[in-house]
């Protein structure tokens, strides 16, 4: 059977760009009502059916909360936004690192803890997926704010999935490899350093959007209706190799 979202209520943060904004226009194109969150272009939903543009900066907790939890009703989370800041372990900067882990953690767990207030005081069948990374569990070269906000986002999936499970809440994860949007393209448009990369991930490819896309659908869809806790690899056997 095909995946319908009608009559569902969906929040995407980071929905403005990248992986984010592909999963906001595959969700509307599926039948949902989207609230696509994020800092800039939000005009480019004004036309767009079954879409909304949301101001919410995730760098700002209190203020953030303050925008996640008027949002309403919630029935699908899917917790996108993210940064990265790249440089050597000795010279990494405390306050980029914790930038990094307030957007990517704190951030996530914010909006998990409104979608997941909404969907308790429905007893409303939720679903959240979490956008981590093939990251979250090796170390890459200059990447250590990101890596550890990755590993963190896992163990903030295995809680959300142990805690909300038994109240009808799905929580699953989607690890991508690399795939080149704006951040992507920071990290590996050198050739010399996506060459070394491509050649650890089995499938000889960074993922498409559209691959990242597809696994987050599923999650959400009730053909995923056992799936719960799971941390999906999206990296061409990356984690396998
Ligand atoms: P992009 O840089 O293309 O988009 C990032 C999105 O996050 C934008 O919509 C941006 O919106 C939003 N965002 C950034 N900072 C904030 C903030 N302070 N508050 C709210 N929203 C914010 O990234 P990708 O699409 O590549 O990444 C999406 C997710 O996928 C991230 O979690 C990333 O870690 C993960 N991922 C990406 C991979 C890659 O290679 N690209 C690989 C594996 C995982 P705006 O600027 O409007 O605020």
């Amino acid at each position: 059977y095909a995946v319908d979202f009608t009559g569902k209520t969906a929040v995407v943060t980071g929905g403005t760009k990248g992986i984010g904004r592909a999963t906001v226009l595959k969700l509307a194109q599926l039948g949902a009502n989207v609230k696509a969150l994020g800092r800039s272009g939000l005009e480019q939903f004004a036309d767009v059916p079954n879409v909304e543009g949301v101001y919410c900066d995730l760098g700002n907790t209190s203020e953030a909360t303050e925008i996640l939890n008027g949002l309403g009703d919630i029935d699908l989370l899917v917790n996108n936004a993210g940064i990265t800041y790249l440089a050597p372990l000795e010279t990494h900067d405390i306050a980029e690192f914790e930038k990094v882990m307030t957007v990517n953690v704190t951030g996530s767990l914010v909006a998990g803890q409104a979608a997941a207030r909404s969907m308790l005081a429905r007893q409303a069948k939720g679903a959240i997926v979490n956008v981590s990374s093939q990251a979250s569990t090796v170390g890459l070269p200059d990447h250590t704010a990101y890596c550890v906000s990755k590993g963190a986002m896992d163990q903030l999936t295995r809680m959300m999935a142990v805690e909300l499970g038994p109240r009808g809440i799905r929580v699953n994860s989607v690890n991508p490899t690399v795939v080149l949007t704006d951040m992507g393209k920071a990290a590996w448009s050198d050739e010399a350093k996506a060459a070394p990369m491509l050649a650890r991930i089995p499938l000889r490819r960074f993922a498409e959007e559209e691959d990242v896309v597809d696994a987050i659908v599923y999650l959400l869809s009730e053909r995923a209706g056992m799936v719960h806790g799971a941390i999906l690899p999206v990296d061409g056997g990356f984690w396998a190799a």
